[in-house]
């Protein structure tokens, strides 16, 4: 078998990826290591910038995401109960995020896949990428059992962060950054309507707290936890107590209770490898990085790469020009950074650290009273928290 860009995993930056090189005609195969049934049902991200948003419809995917996405112009912090809104749309020129949940994006690209007959590859085991600092890489793979094997021009390297494709990259080429949080998120959905049509991003002395949504019958809450923690010491009951506690009592006037159908605890983790090339091999998405979903920026991020990622393949195949392919990594990890910052930084502004004392309290609380009176400052917040645009090329 051959093509011109083996696509590692199917998900969101390999399904976007393939899409866009099928609108420029450049030949694409899909390797993903389990079945569409488990992809598309991993509950994760939930609200899109502006630049996911905009590459669904320039790909045609984005009927129902106007049918049913829910667009914010504003998001909530909450200091100690108090809510209080940033108008992202007005300090920002009009950008809005939307929130449509990841699944219901990998509905859209599979469902596009196969209409467009992309070829993708599923439960592929065993996948080992060789070749990469040649001319003829190679991607290997057993299939029902049967050994396969694709050679291809490229090889990109979109299966997330626990794949095989980062670690192709020798060690001696490859610097990983690094932080990992003191606490985990712990998550749930529950088919009950949303506290608030926006977010509520809520810093309380007992730890952090996310009031978020799917749609107007369907919440999303978060709040702080230890990573060692069971889930199955958070019943309901005490779940929804503790969210209450922590949106204070104006936000938590408006919560509805119900029935979780969802409940897992995820750690946080800042983390980025770099260089994203090495040879033929690219990285892009959560294989070369990862972010604390705080900013809702893991999604989005994998997107950006694969954008300009795209871009460099159509100016390698349609203009001869290499440019784009060499200047990948850099351009990609300019972005990068920028997210790992904001991610970083809002983490640290709204999260209760187990080390913190008092002055550390007051600090946090203080930043967040300078954000609550200061345009600047939230036009700061509200500018990243949209999404910043690509680097130029
Ligand atoms: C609780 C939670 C909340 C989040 N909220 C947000 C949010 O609001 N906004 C946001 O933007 N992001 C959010 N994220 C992050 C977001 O879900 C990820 O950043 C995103 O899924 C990354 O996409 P990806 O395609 O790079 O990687 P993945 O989604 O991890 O996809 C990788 C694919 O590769 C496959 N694969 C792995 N190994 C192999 C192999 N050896 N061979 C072949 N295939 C392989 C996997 O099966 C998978 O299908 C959240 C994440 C979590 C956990």
């Amino acid at each position: 078998m051959r093509t011109q860009v083996a696509i590692i995993g199917a998900g969101p930056a390999g399904m976007f990826l393939a899409h866009l090189l099928r609108r420029h005609d450049i030949d694409a195969v899909v390797i993903e290591r389990r079945d569409r049934a488990y992809v598309e049902g991993r509950v994760r991200a939930g609200v899109l910038e502006q630049v996911t948003v905009d590459l669904m419809h320039r790909l045609g995917l984005a009927e129902r995401l106007v049918r049913e996405g829910l667009v914010h112009g504003g998001t909530n912090l909450a200091l100690d109960g108090e809510v209080f809104r940033i108008d992202m749309a007005a300090l920002t020129g009009g950008s809005t995020v939307t929130v449509y949940g990841q699944q219901e994006v990998m509905r859209d690209l599979f469902d596009a896949a196969q209409a467009d007959g992309l070829a993708i590859v599923w439960n592929a085991a065993d996948v080992t990428l060789a070749g990469l600092d040649g001319d003829r890489p190679t991607v290997t793979w057993r299939e029902q059992g049967e050994a396969r094997t694709l050679d291809c021009d490229f090889v990109v390297g979109c299966d997330g962060f626990h794949g095989v494709s980062r670690g192709a990259i020798p060690e001696d080429v490859r610097k990983t950054f690094e932080r990992v949080y003191p606490f985990g998120w712990l998550g749930i959905l529950a088919d009950v309507p949303p506290a608030d049509h926006e977010l509520i991003y809520a810093n309380h002395e007992r730890g952090f707290a996310l009031a978020s949504m799917r749609s107007p019958t369907r919440s999303r809450y978060y709040i702080q936890c230890g990573v060692d923690e069971d889930v199955a010491d958070w019943p309901d009951e005490r779940f929804w107590d503790e969210l209450c506690v922590r949106l204070g009592p104006a936000a938590a006037a408006k919560v509805t209770r119900g029935p979780s159908f969802e409940k897992t605890i995820a750690p946080l983790r800042s983390f980025v490898t770099e260089p994203m090339r090495w040879g033929r091999l690219f990285l892009a998405g959560d294989a070369a990085h990862i972010v604390p979903p705080t900013g809702a920026k893991g999604m989005n991020l994998a997107v950006s790469d694969v954008t300009m990622l795209g871009e460099a393949f159509v100016d390698h195949y349609r203009d001869r020009s290499d440019a784009g392919i060499d200047g990948y990594s850099a351009r990609a990890l300019a972005r990068v950074w920028k997210a790992e910052r904001f991610s970083w930084w809002f983490t640290s502004v709204t999260h209760r650290f187990p080390t913190m004392d008092g002055f550390d309290r007051r600090i946090q609380m203080a930043e967040l009273d300078y954000i609550r009176g200061s345009q600047a400052a939230q036009r700061t917040l509200a500018e990243n928290y949209v999404g910043l645009p690509l680097s130029p090329a």
